[in-house]
């Protein structure tokens, strides 16, 4: 009999890319315009040491708005590795909504389970991955990316460093287990409570 292995194993951080990897420029696709935030390459660095693998789920409603098209994200997600890679970080996974509700382009105008706050990127990147959501975190700095790490059943880090998302309303799937000012603060937290 063929020897079966479906239990998922395997530990993740999902991250969310704009202004929690790289400083954020609203619906940027152009790889020359990414910047690494302070204390990101070194904090993935020492994650990686405790067996996380790590993925990208970033909403790219500017494929839908047509600022630009969804091949462009190839370039971003070259762009990325390319600036970890540096650090020795690999990104197992570059997950991205294209959607948007009231988009202009039709083919990707519509309700969606992958545009953050839905959990559906976590979901995917989970199954394909053997991926086990409870020893998993979702990091990123809005609301939405909580939501979808709580919705995905993942532990979650607000990355507030304006400390303005934290006056919000934090009630239901909206409340993160730890809330850091910075990337490295966020790391730390991570690595404190694995
Ligand atoms: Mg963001
Ligand atoms: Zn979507």
């Amino acid at each position: 009999m063929e020897k079966q292995n479906t239990m998922p194993n395997k530990k993740a951080i999902f991250l969310d890319k704009d202004g929690t990897l790289i400083r954020d420029v609203p619906y940027n696709a152009d790889p020359s315009k990414m910047e690494l935030l302070a204390g990101v390459a070194d904090g993935l660095r020492q994650l990686s040491t405790l067996g996380y693998t790590f993925f990208v789920v970033t909403n790219q409603a500017g494929v839908a708005k047509g600022y630009f098209r969804e091949e462009a994200l190839a370039g971003v997600e070259d762009r990325l590795q390319q600036l970890l890679s540096d650090s020795g970080v690999t990104l197992a996974g570059f997950y991205y909504c294209p959607h948007h509700p009231e988009g202009a382009v039709q083919a990707y105008t519509k309700r969606c389970h992958c545009r953050k706050p839905m959990p559906g990127l976590l979901l995917e990147a989970a199954v394909m991955y053997g991926i086990s959501l409870g020893d998993s975190w979702m990091v990123g700095d809005i609301l939405d990316d909580v939501e979808a790490g709580n919705r995905a059943g993942c532990k979650t880090v607000l990355i507030d460093e304006l400390r303005h998302e934290r006056k919000k309303p934090l009630d239901g799937y909206r409340h993160p287990a730890y809330i850091a000012d910075n990337f490295s603060e966020a790391a730390n937290l991570i690595l404190k409570n694995t």
